[in-house]
């Protein structure tokens, strides 16, 4: 039975390399997904009776399109738009939306793949989506960004709604980008569908801690994972690589709850402080001045900056947090950790370690949280702003955040579970990609061939 489960994970990846050869990003994903999800396969062989995986690695529907937009000085530019509906068995597409000039069918795809099981961790109903474009919003001007988002939804918004796909943040899309997509979305449909987008503003239906919750939720899975070890965060030293949303507020409540984070990142080089980072300073930065993170030696002299984008891994900690971007941490940057002694490494950004990163990782004993279960927090988050929408209602901050700790607590004692009913026990990206696949394979199942 082993060797026909091989077999029939190897036949439907071939199909997939051959139909799109191009898409490396993907088939990573898928890869990892693969030999985690081997052990279900074997012991559930209504899985393989219905062909899920074949199904599964095949999104529901991929939409392209342009995007033309006129920049300040009167010229007509064209990006181009992605959103991936991937799978929607156990409710709408969701997923965010990412404007990055990487950003191309394997990203989007990649993406779209992962957030079908990280949100069936959360134990919301939401399904798998994400979307973007290879639009640079570095250097242009708040009217660009308005009109490149405006040009955006035009063509995006005949393909989602409350209901059907709600699209979000990623990275380069923050809550000013939303909201003018939102604007856009209720001009064209003459109505108020608050429920169509979420990462809102306060003012026009966002939900409360929705910007902080990927970071937070990061931070309570990680201290979940340090209790089950008798250990907590406090005294711990932390590099958090990256500085956008995911790193501020990682870094804010690992801060909170007496970790030291000692550096931070941007795609050009990284700060080390060793009194550590002091975070209002990279919010100013980041948030309001949208400058560089080299900036950050100006207020905070005795700080180092180091114009080396991966460097940042060579500084010696006990827990690391990647929170950039995919493939930031690669095999030698895993060994070095190990080398200097890394005991936790949860990733607050998606798939930001290579394959031969996690190896290196899983052989070393280093306690191991993959993307899809400690970065769910965000989109959980969604979840409860979409539900706060339909409802009419607004939550406290405090009742937001609550949800919050208990479903990173939920999703975590899940991981632990499935990977010991499999015989890992301690390896959460068995027991992560276990428990996301069988909730849908399963919903699949139960609503037939469609
Ligand atoms: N982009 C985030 C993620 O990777 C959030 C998505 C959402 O809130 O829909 O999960």
């Amino acid at each position: 039975i082993e060797e026909s489960v091989e077999n029939y994970l190897e036949e439907v990846y071939k199909k997939i390399v051959q139909r799109d050869p191009h898409e490396d990003e993907f088939h990573q994903a898928v890869r990892i997904i693969f030999k985690s999800i081997k052990p279900a396969l074997v012991k559930n062989p209504k899985y393989i009776r219905h062909n899920i995986l074949e199904q599964i690695v095949e999104p529901e529907r991929l939409i392209t399109f342009r995007v033309p937009w006129v920049d300040d000085q009167g010229k007509t530019r064209v990006n181009r738009g992605y959103r991936v509906q991937f799978n929607s068995a156990i409710g709408p597409y969701k997923g965010g939306l990412r404007f990055h000039p990487t950003v191309n069918r394997s990203i989007v795809k990649f993406l779209g793949f992962q957030q079908i099981f990280k949100n069936a961790l959360t134990g919301q109903p939401i399904g798998g989506g994400k979307g973007g474009a290879d639009f640079d919003p570095k250097g242009k001007s708040d009217a660009e960004i308005m009109r490149f988002c405006q040009s955006f939804m035009t063509e995006l918004a005949s393909h989602i709604g409350p209901d059907v796909d709600v699209p979000a943040g990623d990275i380069g899309v923050g809550a000013r980008e939303i909201g003018y997509m939102f604007g856009q979305y209720k001009k064209i449909r003459g109505s108020f569908e608050a429920g169509v987008l979420t990462g809102k503003g306060l003012n026009y239906g966002g939900s409360l801690a929705r910007k902080e919750a990927t970071g937070y939720g990061l931070i309570y899975f990680v201290n979940e994972m340090l209790k089950s070890k008798n250990e907590r965060i406090q005294g711990k030293t932390i590099v958090v690589s990256g500085s956008g949303n995911v790193s501020i507020y990682a870094m804010e409540k690992a801060a909170e709850l007496g970790g030291k984070v000692v550096a931070c990142s941007d795609s050009d080089g990284f700060i080390y402080d060793e009194n550590g980072i002091d975070v209002a300073t990279v919010k100013q930065l980041k948030e309001v001045e949208k400058k560089r993170i080299h900036e950050y030696v100006n207020a905070h002299p005795n700080a180092v900056y180091k114009e080396d984008c991966t460097g940042i891994w060579e500084i010696p900690c006990e827990i690391a947090l990647p929170c950039a971007t995919q493939n930031e941490l690669d095999e030698d940057a895993a060994n070095l950790l190990c080398k200097n002694g890394v005991k936790y490494v949860a990733e607050g950004a998606n798939m930001p370690c290579t394959p031969e990163a996690l190896s290196v990782f899983l052989k070393n004993d280093v306690y191991y949280g993959p993307g899809k279960a400690a970065n769910a927090g965000g989109v959980a988050v969604s979840s409860l702003e979409m539900g706060q929408n339909s409802s009419r209602m607004a939550w406290s901050f405090e009742e937001v955040d609550g949800r919050l700790q208990e479903i990173m607590r939920d999703i975590y004692h899940n991981c632990e579970a499935s990977a010991q009913e499999y015989d890992k026990p301690g390896n959460l990206v068995v027991g992560a990609n276990i428990a996301g696949f069988t909730k849908v394979a399963d919903a699949m199942i139960e609503l037939g061939v469609i």
